[in-house]
């Protein structure tokens, strides 16, 4: 079902309590190097500003230790970004729930912002800790949740501050709904013939993937390293290739669940070293000489994969069919790229590195869903239910 969103709700007046990810990368004197997770969250922050509602906003920020000089991951340059970008004040409180964050809750104003104290400086938050939250919940009036990346945890700023919230609105931010409208709910109902294709460097990583896919799908196909421990299952030679042998039988039985639904690369593009200019060769699946490994699907490979991809009325994609940032061996991801870009299907681009050879490409415009959350893309594609959404109220 649908959850409440933030567009929903009467924010006038109201403090509202905000969970976004401003977990921003920064450089060694403390600037921000891209603020795109801070761009994302604006149509959010935006919508309560503009609407008189009091915003405090709170987040994570790097991976604090307990007890250390943890400055560099203060929230402070996120604060100032956004202030810029919404050419207005943005108050910034040193604590996140302390006599600060509590002074400068009190003090917001209709349209007024407060940053809190980065979440993780406080230990009750990994912990999910009740009583770290209730002070939270207590600063606010609703609550919202547009930190996606983070959707598949249970911190405290996640599910026991919502929870804490009590009868309280509970709703989702514009980015965590569109997530989950594509993510779930598309991939839900999909449109067929639904076609998955699944790449990078491990099986291992993916393998709830591939069950949960191979349940919905029409179609999966395999590219990247993975191919290759697919191709030991099968009995194919794969020379040096990056292979995961502990997880052959593990193929073996993936390849009997997924019959003919489980597509694998029928050719590879090798090379004798890890390199652009290495020698190279193009080979059958499964006779890859001993002295090469697979960089890349073939190009018979990626004009199937093309055409399957043409055909499809739903694509989902997670994982580069090859080493796509080291050319020519980008070539097989290229191919399954400019196929979803020039496809009319629904396609879905799971976080991670496939969102980042859209990017490469320039196709991002060409696609309708490139996700924002790496774990929690792949989460949502494994089928898990995440309770920081479940938690939150219905429409
Ligand atoms: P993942 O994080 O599992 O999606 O894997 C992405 C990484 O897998 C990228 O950095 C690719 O370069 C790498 N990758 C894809 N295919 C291969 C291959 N055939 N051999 C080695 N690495 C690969």
């Amino acid at each position: 079902m649908a959850k409440l969103s933030i567009a929903d709700v009467d924010v006038s007046g109201k403090k509202v309590l905000m969970r976004v990810d401003f977990n921003v990368p920064l450089d060694d004197s403390g600037s921000i190097t891209d603020d795109r997770r801070i761009q994302m969250a604006l149509p959010s922050i935006k919508s309560v500003v503009d609407r008189g509602g009091q915003l405090i906003l709170m987040s994570h920020l790097g991976r604090p230790e307990p007890g250390a000089d943890n400055s560099k991951y203060s929230l402070k340059p996120a604060a100032v970004r956004l202030g810029e970008i919404l050419g207005k004040e943005v108050a910034f409180a040193a604590d996140t729930v302390g006599d600060d964050a509590a002074a400068k809750v009190a003090a917001l104003t209709d349209g007024g912002v407060v940053v809190l104290e980065n979440l993780r400086f406080e230990k009750g938050e990994k912990k999910g800790d009740a009583e770290f939250a209730g002070k939270l919940a207590a600063f606010a009036d609703i609550y919202c949740n547009d930190a996606f990346g983070t959707c598949h945890r249970t911190d405290a700023s996640m599910v026991a501050v919502p929870e804490a919230m009590g009868v309280k609105p509970k709703v989702v931010g514009f980015l965590v709904e569109k997530e989950i409208k594509y993510l779930s709910d598309a991939i839900g109902n999909p449109k067929r013939p639904f076609v998955a294709i699944l790449g990078g460097a491990k099986v291992s990583d993916k393998i709830m993937v591939i069950k949960n896919l191979l349940g919905i799908c029409d179609k999966v196909l395999i590219g990247g390293a993975m191919a290759y421990t697919f191709s030991l299952a099968e009995g194919g030679k794969v020379g040096k290739s990056l292979v995961e042998k502990d997880k052959v039988d593990l193929a073996k039985e993936l390849i009997a669940a997924g019959g003919d639904k489980l597509v694998l690369p029928v050719d590879t593009h090798c090379g004798d070293a890890f390199s652009g200019d290495c020698n190279k060769v193009i080979v059958k699946s499964g006779e890859i000489p001993d002295d090469f490994e697979g960089l890349d699907i073939g190009p018979e490979t990626a004009k199937i994969y093309a055409d399957l991809v043409k055909d499809a009325q739903t694509v989902v994609w997670n994982g580069p069919m090859g080493v796509f940032e080291m050319p020519p061996f980008d070539a097989g991801t290229r191919a399954v790229a400019d196929a979803i870009a020039e496809s009319d299907a629904i396609s879905i681009i799971g976080g991670g590195d496939s969102a980042a050879a859209i990017g490469q490409f320039g196709l991002d415009d060409k696609v309708t869903h490139v996700s924002t959350g790496g774990g929690a893309s792949l989460s949502m594609l494994e089928g898990q239910a995440f309770k920081a959404v479940d938690v939150l109220d219905d429409k």
